[in-house]
C-alpha cells in the first residue's frame, strides 16, 4: 500500500481506471459509497419520490434516500437467497415511485432476467445498482453494475477493493456524468488534509502492519477518536458523516488505483476461499452454508446457525473474530418505523438478521481451515 504513496495518482486517474475495470464510460469519485448515492439522487431530479430498497442492506442506502427529500421504501428478502424478492419490489411500484436500488448483496448477483422484465413494465423507473458489496459479479455472464442507469460502490478498507475511504458512482450515460460531476465538483471541499483524524486513520490503514502506529491507533480508537470511521450507525439517527462532503484525496486515490490492479486477484481468492469453505464445512449439520453461484463475488462468506452470539463468543475466545454483519432490519429500527406500510412484513429478513455469520474470506487457504476446524469444535 505504502508503493502507492510513492507513486501518486490523480482523482481523475483512479475515475479513468475504475471506469475500465467496470466496463463503464464513466465514474465519478465520491468521500463515501453513500454520498455517491445521495447526489446521483440529485442528479437524476428525484424529490419526494419512493425509492424501493431492500429491507435486508446496510442502513446508511437508507440514511441518504432520506437526506436526498426522498422516501425509502423497504422489501423483504427472496425466499433462498440474501437478496431483495423482486416479485414484491414490483407489487411496491407506484405512481410515485422514483427508483428501484438493486443490491447484489454479500456479492450475490441481483437476478438480471427478472429486473428486465419489471423494467419492461415500468420504463420509466430509474434502476441503480448497489454494487458495494459485489462489485462486478454477474448474472449468467452479464456483469451487474451495467443492468441499470448508474451503479455505486463503497470503497471503506471493509469492502472488495479500496481507497481507504471513498466511493464511486459510474454510468454509461454522458447527460448524467455529467450533471452528477458538476454537482460534486460544487458541493464536495477540499478539506481533507486538515482534518486529523481522518488522516491519522488513512496513515494507519495504509503502513504495512508497523506495530508502533498500530498501537498509538488502537489507543486512539479506544478512547473513540476515529470510532466514528468504523462504526456505522446509531440506531435512532438518520445522518450522514460529519466529512462526507471532503473531496476524495489524491492519497486515497493512488491507493484506489493499486487496488485496480489487483482486483483480478482479490476477486479470485475470495472465489477460491469461498469454494474451500464450501467443503470443509459440508459434513457440520449445524451450519446452513450459503449457496455457491456463477458470478457471485463473496464480499462476505455467510453462514446461518441457530444463535449467533453463542457461536462468535466460543470463536473469540480460541481467538477467531467473526462478523456479524446486517443484524438489523432497516424498518424495524426507531428512525425507520415511519416509513413501513400496513401489510409490511419483513420476516425472512429478520430471519437472515438472527442467523448469520460472516467468516473471514481474505485469509490464507491455510486459515480457513482451521477455522473450520475451530467452528466444528464449537457447535
Ligand atoms: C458499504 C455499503 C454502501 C455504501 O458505502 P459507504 O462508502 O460506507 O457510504 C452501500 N451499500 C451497501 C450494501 C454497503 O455495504
Amino acid at each position: 500500500m505504502l508503493v502507492a504513496l510513492t507513486r501518486p495518482s490523480s482523482v481523475a486517474d483512479f475515475e479513468q481506471q475504475f471506469a475500465r475495470l467496470m466496463e463503464q464510460e464513466h465514474a465519478i469519485a465520491f468521500p463515501y459509497g453513500r454520498t455517491g448515492q445521495l447526489l446521483l439522487l440529485e442528479a437524476m431530479g428525484l424529490k419526494g419520490r419512493e425509492i424501493i430498497c431492500p429491507a435486508y442492506t446496510c442502513v446508511v442506502v437508507a440514511h441518504a434516500i432520506v437526506r436526498s427529500g426522498n422516501i425509502p421504501v423497504f422489501v423483504d428478502s427472496e425466499v433462498d437467497g440474501f437478496n431483495m424478492d423482486l416479485d414484491l419490489a414490483e407489487a411496491a411500484i407506484t405512481e410515485k415511485t422514483g427508483a428501484l436500488i438493486a443490491t447484489s448483496i454479500h456479492g450475490y448477483p441481483v437476478d438480471l432476467d427478472r429486473l428486465a422484465s419489471l423494467q419492461d413494465k415500468h420504463p420509466q423507473l430509474r434502476i441503480i445498482q448497489d454494487c458495494a458489496h459485489s462489485f462486478a459479479a454477474s448474472w449468467n455472464g452479464q456483469a451487474v453494475q451495467k443492468a441499470g442507469d448508474a451503479a455505486i460502490f463503497g470503497l471503506n478498507v471493509s469492502k472488495l477493493m479500496t481507497s481507504i475511504f471513498g466511493g464511486m458512482v459510474t454510468t454509461d450515460d454522458q447527460a448524467l456524468a455529467d450533471s452528477l460531476q458538476q454537482m460534486r465538483d460544487s458541493k464536495t471541499t477540499q478539506r481533507w488534509s486538515r482534518n486529523l483524524s481522518r488522516a491519522l486513520y488513512f496513515f494507519a490503514a495504509t503502513s504495512a502492519l508497523n506495530p508502533f502506529v498500530f498501537e498509538f491507533i488502537d489507543r486512539l480508537q479506544r478512547a473513540g477518536t476515529i470510532a466514528r470511521f468504523t462504526e456505522y450507525y446509531d440506531e435512532g439517527v438518520i445522518d450522514m458523516p460529519a466529512d462526507y462532503l471532503f473531496a476524495m484525496s489524491r492519497a486515497e486515490a493512488s491507493v484506489g488505483v493499486v487496488q485496480c490492479d489487483r482486483y483480478p486477484e482479490i476477486i479470485a481468492h475470495r472465489r477460491n476461499i469461498a469454494a474451500s469453505y464450501d467443503k470443509l464445512l459440508a459434513e457440520i449439520v449445524e451450519i446452513e452454508r450459503p449457496p455457491m453461484v456463477d458470478g457471485a463475488t463473496y464480499s462476505h462468506y455467510v453462514i446461518q446457525v441457530d444463535g449467533p452470539p453463542q457461536l462468535t463468543e466460543k470463536m473469540a475466545r480460541q481467538g477467531i473474530e467473526l462478523g456479524r454483519l446486517i443484524d438489523y432490519c432497516i424498518p424495524d429500527m426507531p428512525a425507520y418505523q415511519r416509513y413501513r406500510r400496513k401489510n409490511d412484513s419483513f420476516k425472512r429478513t429478520q430471519t437472515l438478521n438472527g442467523r448469520v455469520i460472516n467468516l473471514p474470506v481474505w485469509v490464507k487457504a491455510n486459515t480457513a481451515e482451521i477455522i473450520a476446524q475451530k467452528l466444528k469444535k464449537s457447535l
